[in-house]
C-alpha cells in the first residue's frame, strides 16, 4: 500500500493466523469462565485496539456479564508518546464488581497501568487483566496480567484490531507491519 509521504507500508505474511487466535481465544475464555464460576463480571474493552479481541472473546466467556468500553491512548504512529489520554470513560459504575480488564496488546505497560489505577480508584471488588499479545521485552512499567495469549518479540503488529494510523484494524490475523521508502 502506497502513502502520501512516498513510503510504502509493508504487511508481511500473517504472524498469527486467524485460527491460531481462535484457539487461543478459546483457551482464554475457558480458563477465565472456571475462573470466574458462580461470579457476575463486568468486562471492559480498551478501545479502540481491543475491539475484536474483546467481541471474540465474550462470546465464549460463560458467565454472566455486563461490558462496558474506555477509548484510550498513548501512541502515536509506532513510538509510544508516554503519554495518556482518555477519550471516553466508563458508562458504568464498577464499585463493589468483578472487573475483566480486556486488552490487545501490551508494550511498555503505561496504558494499562494508567487505565489499572483509574479503575481500582472506583473500589472495584476485584480487578484482573487479560492481553492478548504482550511485547514482555519493551515493559518500562511492571504490570500483572493474569490473562496472557501470547508474549511476542518486540516487532510492530497490525491486524485484528490493531493499527497503523487507524489502518488495518480488519484483518482477521496478526502481521508485522514495515515501512519502507520508495526510491
Ligand atoms: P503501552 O502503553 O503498553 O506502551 O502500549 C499499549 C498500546 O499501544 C496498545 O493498546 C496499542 O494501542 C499500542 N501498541 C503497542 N504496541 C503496538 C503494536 O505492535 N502495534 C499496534 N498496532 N499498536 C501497538
Amino acid at each position: 500500500m502506497l502513502h502520501q509521504t512516498g513510503k510504502a507500508m509493508i504487511i508481511g505474511k500473517p504472524f498469527l493466523t486467524s485460527r491460531q487466535i481462535q484457539n487461543k481465544v478459546k483457551e482464554l475464555a475457558n480458563r477465565i469462565s472456571d475462573d470466574y464460576e458462580g461470579k457476575d463480571i463486568i468486562a471492559i474493552g480498551i478501545l479502540k485496539g481491543a475491539f475484536m479481541f474483546f467481541s471474540d472473546l465474550v462470546k465464549l466467556i460463560q458467565v454472566p456479564m455486563d461490558i462496558d468500553f474506555i477509548v484510550a491512548s498513548s501512541y502515536v504512529k509506532t513510538q509510544s508518546a508516554g503519554e495518556m489520554e482518555i477519550h471516553a470513560d466508563l458508562r458504568e459504575d464498577i464499585r463493589g464488581r468483578h472487573v475483566l480488564l480486556i486488552e490487545d496488546i501490551v508494550d511498555t505497560g503505561i496504558t494499562l497501568n494508567f487505565i489499572n489505577k483509574l479503575l481500582l480508584e472506583r473500589s472495584p471488588a476485584s480487578l484482573k487483566i487479560c492481553t492478548l499479545l504482550d511485547k514482555r521485552s519493551c515493559r518500562q512499567i511492571d504490570t500483572d496480567l493474569d490473562y496472557v495469549g501470547y508474549q511476542i518479540p518486540d516487532h510492530y503488529v497490525v491486524g485484528y484490531g490493531l493499527d497503523y494510523e487507524n489502518k488495518f484494524r480488519n484483518l482477521p490475523y496478526i502481521a508485522v507491519f514495515k515501512e519502507e521508502n520508495i526510491k
